[in-house]
């Protein structure tokens, strides 16, 4: 018999969540996870993909996979230390590690995973974290997880993180105290002030910790956002995930030697979870390669995102202060932003709307995601239709 208390928690909260419009519909695509989708048999142009550079359906990196799958099967059969690791993801951990430029790397099962391993397997309960406000979800979790004393400091306020700072340091209660905060942050698509932040660590004796989930592929010719700022020798932990630029699934820490030797020790998803499959392993280090042979398609990305800013800046609409590909386009409430996005896919835009309590309340947006694989038609006829829907609802 089932549980009638469960049973009664669950119907109470979803329907609270139904009647708030915050129950997410998922849509099943039918199709590959393209700058085009397929979803109920309509074709809609996809501005909702972390594919940044349009790896997730490269020949090349499906070619790969399939000679990987070939070789080696589809699953690695076990967690890395019993006999899961095979000569591929050792592979793809010394590619990870030239890409970021550091001694080491190790690769996770997510990225997400990968936050929740790295974090706990340093910090304990006679420890600190300082923690941006905006922090992935991934990151919050981690941080949790290592019962850490969580000190959150006002989103990139300088001013406020080395007043936090001091005062820890000062307390003396902490062995150790890390500062974390995402490279790129993926609502506003705004970049860490990394500069700073690594002058306070120097200062107060912080560890530095940086997820660069969005800046990876993206900024500093394609190494990410401590590249961007050279400063890949002051980073104690870069974390990136595999899924987003990279095209298709898993997470890594890049570091020291030493600090990579323990992960493989001491982090619980590595010693206890299945290792990632050999055909995402044989694809994503190809992608690592394309990368750092070649900036093409980071420069696609590039051009692409700029002329997208540029045509919904010139229309009218309030596209914040983004400084990365990331392109927020600003609603307001969260009726109106759902409403707008529901009339954009209507005319043919996947781009989802955003809100409380994803962002603040009374800045719902609508998210585009321009990539590389994006043509300049497509990009033209999506400002069509964003000019149309604009018009009509009376935002432009
Ligand atoms: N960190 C950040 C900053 C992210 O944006 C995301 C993805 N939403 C993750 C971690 C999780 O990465 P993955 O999807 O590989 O689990």
């Amino acid at each position: 018999m089932s549980s009638k208390v469960l049973s009664q928690f669950l119907q109470e909260n979803l329907q609270e969540l139904k009647e708030k419009g915050l129950y997410n519909v998922i849509d099943p695509l039918e199709s590959a996870n393209g700058p085009v989708i397929k979803i109920d048999g309509r074709e809609l142009i996809n501005l909702s993909s972390n594919n940044y550079l349009g790896l997730a359906t490269d020949p090349r990196l499906k070619e790969a996979a399939i000679n990987a799958i070939e070789t080696y099967g589809v699953g690695a059969g076990a967690v890395r230390t019993i006999n899961g690791t095979l000569q591929l993801h050792v592979e793809l951990e010394e590619t990870l590690a030239a890409f970021k430029k550091t001694e080491a790397a190790i690769a996770y099962q997510s990225g997400f995973n990968c936050n929740m391993a790295a974090i706990s397997a340093v910090m304990d309960k006679n420890d600190a974290i300082l923690s941006d406000e905006l922090n992935h979800a991934s990151i919050i979790d981690g941080c949790r997880l290592s019962k850490a004393k969580i000190i959150r400091f006002n989103h990139s306020d300088m001013d406020d993180l080395r007043q936090k700072a001091k005062e820890a340091k000062e307390s003396g209660l902490y062995n150790k105290i890390m500062v974390i905060t995402d490279g790129v942050f993926s609502m506003d698509g705004d970049i860490a002030k990394l500069p700073e932040i690594v002058e306070i660590a120097e200062e107060y004796d912080l560890i530095t910790y940086v997820d660069d989930a969005h800046g990876s592929g993206v900024l500093g010719g394609g190494a990410g956002t401590v590249k961007h700022f050279g400063l890949s020798d002051k980073v104690d932990f870069q974390i990136g995930t595999l899924s987003k630029a990279i095209g298709v699934v898993g997470g890594y820490v890049a570091g020291k030697r030493e600090l990579i030797d323990w992960l493989k020790v001491r982090s619980r998803p590595f010693l206890f979870s299945t290792a990632l499959t050999p055909g995402d392993v044989a694809a994503a280090k190809k992608a690592i390669e394309i990368l750092m042979d070649s900036t093409e398609l980071q420069q696609k990305l590039w051009d692409n995102a700029n002329y997208l800013k540029q045509g919904l800046k010139e229309l009218g609409f309030n596209i914040g202060d983004s400084e990365t590909p990331i392109t927020p386009c600003i609603i307001g409430g969260e009726v109106e932003t759902q409403a707008f996005s529901k009339r954009l896919n209507e005319e043919g835009v996947y781009a989802k709307a955003i809100v409380f309590p994803t962002v603040p309340r009374g800045t719902g947006r609508v998210r585009n995601m321009p990539t590389a694989a994006h043509t300049k038609e497509m990009l033209d006829r999506v400002l069509e239709i964003y000019a149309k829907v604009g018009k009509e609802m009376g935002i432009i």
